[in-house]
């Protein structure tokens, strides 16, 4: 068995999907999830690890899936969508649009600064 490991250590870049290993000795693949908002995750795992369903958007922090088409709904916990729904419940729509646009413009400002 001693033998047989040392001729396999001496093919290193050569790994079994074609692949170059480069000495790193956990294989790891990568895999992309995507969010509400369109935002594109892509952790990597190790080979043998059991990939999950879905993992949390990276710039958003919102649940993201595997599925661009589906992602997962945003959850109620969401402190910026909780409380446009707290605001809505208690304003008209129109009151809520103001609101809403208001705070755009805010994170515009906040995001060119
Ligand atoms: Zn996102």
């Amino acid at each position: 068995m001693v033998g047989g490991n040392a001729i396999r250590g001496s093919r290193v870049g050569a790994g079994p999907m074609g692949e170059a290993e480069r000495g790193d000795s956990a294989p790891r693949r990568k895999v992309t999830y995507y969010c509400e908002h369109g935002h594109e995750s892509s952790p990597s795992f190790a080979a043998e690890a059991v990939i999950p369903d879905s993992w949390d958007c990276i710039r958003c922090g919102l649940p993201a899936s595997q599925d661009r088409e589906h992602p997962p709904a945003a959850p109620r916990t969401e402190p910026y969508k909780t409380h446009l729904a707290y605001v809505k419940e208690r304003r008209s729509d129109e009151d809520g649009a103001a609101i809403l646009e208001e705070a755009l413009q805010a994170l515009r400002k906040r995001r060119s600064l």
